[in-house]
């Protein structure tokens, strides 16, 4: 049976290739949907890119849907179609390799649902009911905290960057600082709405259809368009302590990273723990003040990356919540976690802010970047999953030697987590070990002849991981062969197909992916 779906996946996947390059069938612009649908060169171009501006593909057509109903319609159109087209949901469009792009197809242009009232609803719990909030998929995470928060509540994990969308990361995972305590924003989800492959509009969660719901998360868009997620909430907090500590040496940061993500809620610790990594020049020739450091911090650190041998230096950025009852015991409680710390001698920074201005911290980044002409460059961007038995050999041979003299402009990330908060039965990839490390090579091509630099040193990068036998994943993965996806999922790769079959057979769903879109004969015919 599962044989026979295959080939017939095959075939519809063969006539996808022949369609991509053929159009749109006729019929479809006299269907019901034909009115919300645009295809006009300003809304084909705006949907033909995305945040990371290296790969481009126009649609066809964008649908601008009023309702969940006018996707389903639309998608069991394609289905029944004799040459199915692709459809790709796109939120906010801050992928960074083309995810989602539907050459050929049709993109949906989710965030036009949020023009209907009511997208986001919050029911406050009590009486032993947990609160949760019901979020359009293509609703903000910024909008989703403003209307929680009007109820005093908050999820628990968030993002760093909350212009994105509640299905965009859902599709991804979703993970930031609080991960390490909650797991991965997947990990909080409760019910969704998805509309298949099929165009079958369907509610499902741990209970109901739990095949689809551990599909759908972390499922990259491909077995079926998320339309509104049930999420977990917690009383919100109103003030937040801010720290970053630095560290010259890599194996005290990552100690004391990985003390504070082993700390259970009940004792004293941060809520939220991520780290950054800092090569020399880029204190020396970056900016003179950021909106963390001040211009006579950034001096002191420069000084202290010099006297390291490597150059590179590393902070733990913490925060610990709180209200303003308890503001005075959040100063006993960030002294006594501070005292279980090794950084080097006098290098904390600490900023009070609320709850708001911490997480949509980043809010303040883009408007900076934007004002100098470097938010809307390319981002060849690569996320990796390291497991912690290596972090000090990637360390060695990423960070101080294929970085060795880079003068990055961006962010590199580095932060540990918990594999247990990973819920397994979902398609999302964790990392190794039971803790691995986040590390984001988030960089910006800002002069001719940085994409390809970038891209060189990323390759190189990959290339060391697979020599050393590092056993990276990728984070919001991008591969270009069907090998690359398959060791990317590893044990779950058969069962990835399966549900590829059974909720997407005729390979519609997020083309941009391009996990099952180039498949060919031979290649299902391994699987
Ligand atoms: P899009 O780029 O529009 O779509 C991404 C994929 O999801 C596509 O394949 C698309 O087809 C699919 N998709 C979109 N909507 C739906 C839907 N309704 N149903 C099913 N599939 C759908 N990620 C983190 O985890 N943590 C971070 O801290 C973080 N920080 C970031 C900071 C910045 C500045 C940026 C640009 C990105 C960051 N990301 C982070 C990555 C981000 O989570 C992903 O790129 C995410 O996909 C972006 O959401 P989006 O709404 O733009 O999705």
């Amino acid at each position: 049976m599962a044989a026979r779906c295959l080939i017939a996946f095959m075939v519809m996947a063969s006539c996808l290739s022949v369609l991509v390059s053929g159009g749109l069938p006729g019929d479809l612009f006299a269907h019901s949907v034909a009115s919300k649908l645009r295809v006009d060169r300003d809304t084909t171009a705006r949907a033909s890119s995305d945040f990371g501006r290296i790969v481009a593909a126009a649609p066809e057509a964008v649908l601008h849907p009023a309702t969940p109903a006018d996707i389903a319609e639309l998608v069991r159109f394609s289905a029944s179609s004799p040459s199915p087209f692709p459809v790709a949901p796109r939120g906010q469009g801050h992928s960074a390799r083309g995810q989602s792009l539907a050459p050929g197809g049709v993109v949906v242009d989710m965030r036009a649902l949020a023009a209907r009232r009511g997208r986001v609803n919050v029911s406050a719990g009590g009486a032993g009911a947990a609160p949760y909030v019901d979020a359009g998929g293509e609703q903000l995470w910024a909008d989703v905290l403003r209307a929680t928060l009007e109820h005093g509540l908050a999820p628990r994990v968030w993002t760093d960057y909350l212009r994105i969308t509640v299905a965009g990361t859902l599709s991804n995972a979703g993970i930031g600082g609080q991960a390490f305590r909650h797991g991965p924003q997947i990990a909080n989800v409760l019910e969704l709405d998805v509309i298949t492959g099929r165009g079958d509009m369907v509610t499902c969660s741990r209970d109901k259809d739990p095949d689809l719901f551990f599909a759908v998360l972390g499922g990259l868009g491909q077995f079926g368009i998320i339309t509104r997620a049930r999420i977990g909430l917690e009383p919100a907090p109103k003030r937040v302590r801010w720290v970053r500590l630095a560290y010259s040496d890599v194996v005290t940061f990552t100690r004391d990273q990985e003390l504070l993500i082993s700390k259970r809620a009940s004792e004293a610790g941060f809520d939220y723990v991520e780290g950054q990594v800092q090569l020399n020049r880029t204190l020396t020739e970056g900016p003179k003040s950021t909106p963390f450091f001040s211009r006579f911090d950034i001096d002191r650190l420069a000084g202290l990356a010099s006297e390291s041998v490597s150059g590179v230096i590393y902070f733990i950025e913490g925060a610990m919540y709180y209200n303003e009852s308890t503001a005075v015991s959040v100063d006993q409680k960030l002294t006594s976690v501070l005292e279980q710390l090794s950084f080097d001698k006098g290098f904390v920074f600490t900023k009070d802010v609320s709850y708001v201005q911490f997480l949509d911290r980043v809010r303040e980044e883009e408007r900076v970047l934007r004002s100098i002409g470097m938010w809307d460059v390319p981002h060849p961007w690569l996320n990796l999953f390291v497991p912690q038995s290596r972090i000090l050999d990637f360390d060695t041979g990423v960070l101080k030697g294929v970085f060795a003299g880079a003068n990055p402009v961006g962010v590199i990330l580095m932060y540990p987590m918990n594999r247990n908060m990973w819920d397994d039965r979902m398609t999302a990839v964790s990392g190794n070990d039971d803790m691995f490390y986040v590390v984001g090579l988030l960089r910006s091509a800002v002069v001719p002849g940085d994409v390809e630099r970038l891209e060189r040193e990323n390759e190189a990068v990959l290339a060391f991981c697979d020599n050393e036998g590092i056993g990276c994943k990728q984070y919001l993965p991008h591969y270009t062969s069907q090998d690359g996806w398959r060791s990317h999922f590893g044990a779950k790769w058969s069962r990835v197909t399966e549900l590829k079959v059974k909720y997407d057979p005729y390979g519609i769903l997020s083309p941009g992916q391009r996990i099952f879109s180039s498949l060919t004969p031979m290649a299902l015919a391994a699987m």
